[in-house]
C-alpha cells in the first residue's frame, strides 16, 4: 500500500492550483454576483490540459486518470466551485460515451470536449422526479431511422451553454421500468429543443444550470450510446466516476475552508489573544482537519479503485455522502469563525457557505446516498 502521490500528479496538484490563482480567482466574486458563465475560463484550462483530464490520450484527454482529475477538482475547487465546474464538468454525460458509446462516437464527441472548443451535459433530472430516476418520462420513439423526442429536464448543468448532450430517455415503454431506459446523444442546437438558464441559484453561480424542452427532436438511432433499454444500468455505472468528483469539489471548498479560518484566528485577536490561543477555536480547527484527512482518504481511495477497472458504487455513495457533510460542516465553521467578517462579501467564506450545500444535493441527494449505502450492507 503506497499512499505517496505519484511525481506527475504532484505536478499536476500544483499546475493546478496555479491555474486557479491566477485565472479564477480574479474573477470568482464577479461571476458569483452576476452569474457568470465564463467560456474562456474552460478555454484556457482546456489548453493546461484540465477539462476531461480524465479521457485518455488517444481521444485528446490528458490521460490523468479519475485520480488525476479528482486532483484537479479538489484544486479548482479550493478556489472557487462554480467556476471549477465549468472546467471539470465541461465533459459532463461524456462518461457515458466513454463507457458503453461506439468507437465512432468517442471519436466524434471527446477530443472536442477536451480541445475546449465544445460543452456537454448530463440531462437525467426531470421537473417531476430527481431522486426517482425511474420516474423519468422523456420518451423517445423510433421512426424511420430515426429517434423522435419529447419530455422536459430539470436542473441540468451546462444546460444553456453545451453543444451536445447525453439525455435518458424511455425507448421501451413495455419493459419493466429500471429495462425501459435508454441514453440517446441529442446535439443542443436540434430544432425543438428549448432551453431557459434557471436564474438565482444560491451558490456556485458562475455554473450555468438551465431548464431543457424536447419537442419533436428528431435524431438518428446511431445516437444510441450502448444497448437500448439498458439506460438505468449505465446511468447507475456512471454515478461511480461522477460522485468522486463531487467528492473531490467537497475535499477541495472543506480546505480552502480550513486554511483560511487557521490564517484568520492566528491574526484576529479577541480580549487580548489570538482566536486561535482559545480551545474553543483550537476544537472547531481540529474537526475541521480530522473531516477533511477522513474525506481525502475516502475520495482518493475511491478514485484509485476506479483507476484499477474496479468502481465501487458504494464507496461512490460514502464519499459523496461524507464530502457533503464535511463541505457543509466546515464551511459553516469557517463563517463562525470569522465572525461578523464570515457574513459579508469582503470575504469568500460567505460564498463558500453557499456554494457548499449543493454538495448534498446534486448527483444525489444525501438521503438518496444513505439509502443506496442502507440497501447495498444487506446484500452483501
Ligand atoms: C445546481 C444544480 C445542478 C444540477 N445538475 C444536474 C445535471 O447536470 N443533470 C441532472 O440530470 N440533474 C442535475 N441536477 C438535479 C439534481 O440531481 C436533483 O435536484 C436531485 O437529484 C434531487 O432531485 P429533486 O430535485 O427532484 O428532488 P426530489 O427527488 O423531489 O427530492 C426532494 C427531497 O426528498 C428526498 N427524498 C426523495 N425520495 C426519498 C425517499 N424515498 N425517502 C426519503 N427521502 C426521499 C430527497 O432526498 C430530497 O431531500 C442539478 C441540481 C441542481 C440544483
Amino acid at each position: 500500500m503506497d499512499f505517496e502521490l505519484t511525481e506527475e500528479l504532484k505536478m499536476l496538484k500544483e499546475m493546478a492550483y496555479k491555474f486557479a490563482l491566477a485565472e479564477i480567482k480574479p474573477i470568482a466574486q464577479e461571476c458569483d454576483e452576476e452569474e457568470k458563465y465564463l467560456p474562456e475560463i474552460r478555454k484556457k484550462a482546456a489548453a493546461n490540459g484540465l477539462v476531461g483530464a480524465w479521457i485518455p490520450e488517444e481521444y485528446g484527454g490528458a490521460g490523468a486518470g479519475i485520480l488525476g482529475n479528482t486532483i484537479i477538482t479538489e484544486e479548482l475547487c479550493k478556489v472557487d466551485m462554480g467556476n471549477a465546474l465549468n472546467v471539470t464538468a465541461a465533459a459532463f454525460g461524456c462518461e457515458s460515451i466513454w463507457q458503453y458509446g461506439t468507437e465512432e462516437q468517442k471519436k466524434k464527441y471527446l477530443p472536442l470536449i477536451c480541445s475546449g472548443e465544445q460543452v456537454s451535459a448530463g440531462a437525467y433530472t426531470e421537473p417531476n422526479a430527481g431522486t426517482d430516476v425511474a420516474g423519468y418520462k422523456t420518451r423517445a420513439i423510433k421512426d424511420g431511422s430515426d429517434y423522435v423526442i419529447n419530455g422536459n429536464k430539470m436542473f441540468i448543468t451546462n444546460g444553456d451553454v453545451c453543444d451536445f448532450m447525453v439525455v435518458q430517455c424511455i425507448t421501451n415503454p413495455e419493459e419493466k421500468k429500471h429495462n425501459s431506459f435508454s441514453l440517446i446523444i441529442v446535439p443542443a442546437d436540434a430544432k425543438g429543443i428549448t432551453r431557459n438558464k434557471i436564474h438565482g441559484k444560491m451558490g456556485i453561480r458562475a455554473s450555468d444550470t438551465a431548464e431543457i424542452a424536447l419537442e419533436d427532436v428528431r435524431v438518428p438511432q446511431s445516437n444510441l450510446v450502448g444497448k437500448e433499454g439498458h439506460g438505468f444500468r449505465q446511468l447507475m455505472h456512471f454515478f461511480d466516476t461522477t460522485r468522486v468528483m463531487v467528492a473531490g469539489q467537497a475535499l477541495g471548498l472543506s480546505e480552502a475552508c480550513l486554511e483560511t479560518s487557521v490564517k484568520y484566528v492566528k491574526e484576529r485577536t479577541a480580549f487580548g489573544a489570538p482566536l486561535g490561543s482559545y480551545q474553543l477555536t483550537q476544537k472547531k480547527l481540529a474537526e475541521m482537519a480530522i473531516m477533511i484527512e477522513a474525506l481525502r482518504g475516502m475520495t482518493y481511495k475511491l478514485a484509485w479503485l476506479i483507476d484499477q477497472g474496479k468502481p465501487d458504487y458504494n464507496l461512490a455513495a460514502m464519499a459523496k455522502f461524507y464530502g457533503g457533510q464535511t463541505a457543509v460542516f466546515c464551511a459553516n465553521y469557517a463563517v463562525e469563525l470569522h465572525g461578523g467578517y464570515g457574513y459579508i462579501e469582503e470575504y469568500p467564506v460567505q460564498k463558500w457557505y453557499r456554494d457548499a450545500k449543493i454538495l448534498e444535493l446534486y448527483e444525489g441527494t444525501k438521503e438518496a446516498e444513505i439509502m443506496t449505502i442502507g440497501r447495498y450492507l444487506q446484500t452483501r
